[in-house]
């Protein structure tokens, strides 16, 4: 028997998006005129509904991409382009130190000069620090771009964002010339806790479909109405023409399911992992006491838990893990599946040993109390048998069966 603990890389499909994917495969081309395009287009307008009242927007601000990093690309280099369309512009990106690779690489490959706002130690966007960076920006007709996550991928530590969107007005209100944008990765945290785009202040918004239960390689990108905002790829008229190509009807009609399915049940379910998260973090650190819990103290994602022991490599730990029966990960899972230091937890200050040894575990809508008991019986085992001297010799003796 499996424990699947990594809900952060890819959560299971829920049955409710599957049964949508079921229904929509084999549709046609939904900007057909013809009987058959048009009930297509009807799967991908309904998912456009579900997904566009998940995050607290309206349908026709939606524009549907093949997952959250297009939606992140778009929205980060495409507001860009709208903002240089006006000549002379001073744009100046301010991009949070813990952002997920599909933000901070688009911003690197920008070529726009990139100021990094730090984080604190609890793993939170320091507010006084971003106001001081902005206040550096002062020639004129200055556009702050700014690109901050609503929560953590890996430590789940939800971000102040509709108070710096209060900082980033503040500053755009000091001179007429001034121009502010604000884009929100908002992965981690559809289908997870309430999420209203229009009341974080966010100009444009991203979301994906495989975090909250649909299937892979689909996503969105929110824009605010009257935001400028720039096509990546030109061809068809898709997507408003700001994403051009036939849509993908079967995942977005699954991505449409997942998100309605997830969010019918936010609030009892947000409790229920809550609760169950934080029984498993206090059985961690009992058994463990040297252990330590990233972001403990700020508010998270009720179903992340990020920990970790210096001295051990987070590799072999997920390994060890793995070959018990176990999935998590050692912070974000990136493509060659090779782990770097997290550069989240290396901004909120930890060190380089206890960073490259840390793990997080991710759960969600199928996981129960025994699949926590599961993951925290495992790892205790693990650490007894590496550093015997780490665990408590009264601790509560979980099974490592699988
Ligand atoms: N942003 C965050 C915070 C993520 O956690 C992820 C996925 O790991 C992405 C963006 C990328 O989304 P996708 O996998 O849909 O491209």
């Amino acid at each position: 028997m499996r424990t699947y603990a990594d809900y952060n890389a890819t959560a299971p499909l829920r049955p409710e998006a599957l049964a949508a994917m079921t229904a929509a495969l084999g549709a046609a081309n939904p900007s057909s005129v013809h009987g058959e395009g048009r009930a297509a287009r009807r799967f991908v307008e309904r998912a456009r509904e579900q997904v566009a009242f998940a995050l607290g927007g309206s349908a026709r601000d939606l524009v549907f991409t093949g997952g959250g990093t297009e939606a992140n690309a778009l929205g980060l280099l495409g507001g860009l382009a709208a903002e240089r369309l006006e000549a002379g512009r001073d744009v100046r990106l301010f991009v949070s130190a813990i952002e997920h690779d599909a933000v901070w690489e688009p911003a690197r490959a920008s070529g726009v000069p990139t100021v990094v706002v730090p984080v604190d130690g609890t793993g939170r966007l320091d507010l006084e620090a971003l106001s001081e960076l902005l206040a550096t920006h002062r020639g004129p007709a200055a556009t702050a771009m700014v690109a901050l996550m609503a929560a953590n991928n890996e430590t789940g530590v939800i971000q102040p964002v509709a108070e710096a969107a209060g900082l980033l007005r503040a500053w755009a209100a000091e001179r007429p010339d001034r121009r502010v944008r604000l884009h929100v990765d908002a992965v981690q945290m559809l289908g997870k806790l309430p999420l209203n785009a229009t009341l974080m202040g966010a100009d444009t918004l991203a979301v994906s479909a495989h975090k909250c239960g649909g299937p892979q390689g689909a996503g969105a990108l929110w824009v605010r109405p009257g935001a400028g905002q720039e096509p990546l790829q030109r061809g068809g008229g898709q997507e408003r023409s700001l994403r051009a190509g036939t849509e993908n009807v079967p995942a977005l009609a699954g991505f449409g399911a997942a998100a309605e399915a997830a969010t019918a049940s936010l609030a009892p379910e947000a409790r229920r992992l809550g609760q169950l998260r934080d029984r498993f973090e206090v059985q961690l650190q009992a058994a463990i006491p040297t252990l330590v819990v990233h972001g403990g103290a700020a508010p998270r994602l009720p179903n992340t838990s990020n920990f970790g022991l210096a001295g051990l490599r987070a590799e072999t730990q997920v390994m060890a893990l793995d070959l018990g029966g176990v999935a998590l990960s050692a912070g974000a899972a990136c493509s060659s599946g090779k782990v770097r230091a997290s550069r989240t937890l290396l901004a909120m200050g930890v060190d380089q040993g206890l960073a490259g040894g840390s793990l997080r575990a991710s759960f969600g809508f199928l996981s129960e109390a025994q699949d926590f008991d599961r993951v925290a019986g495992a790892f205790i085992a693990h650490v007894a048998r590496l550093r015997p001297d780490a665990v408590r010799a009264a601790a509560p003796q979980l099974t490592e069966s699988m």
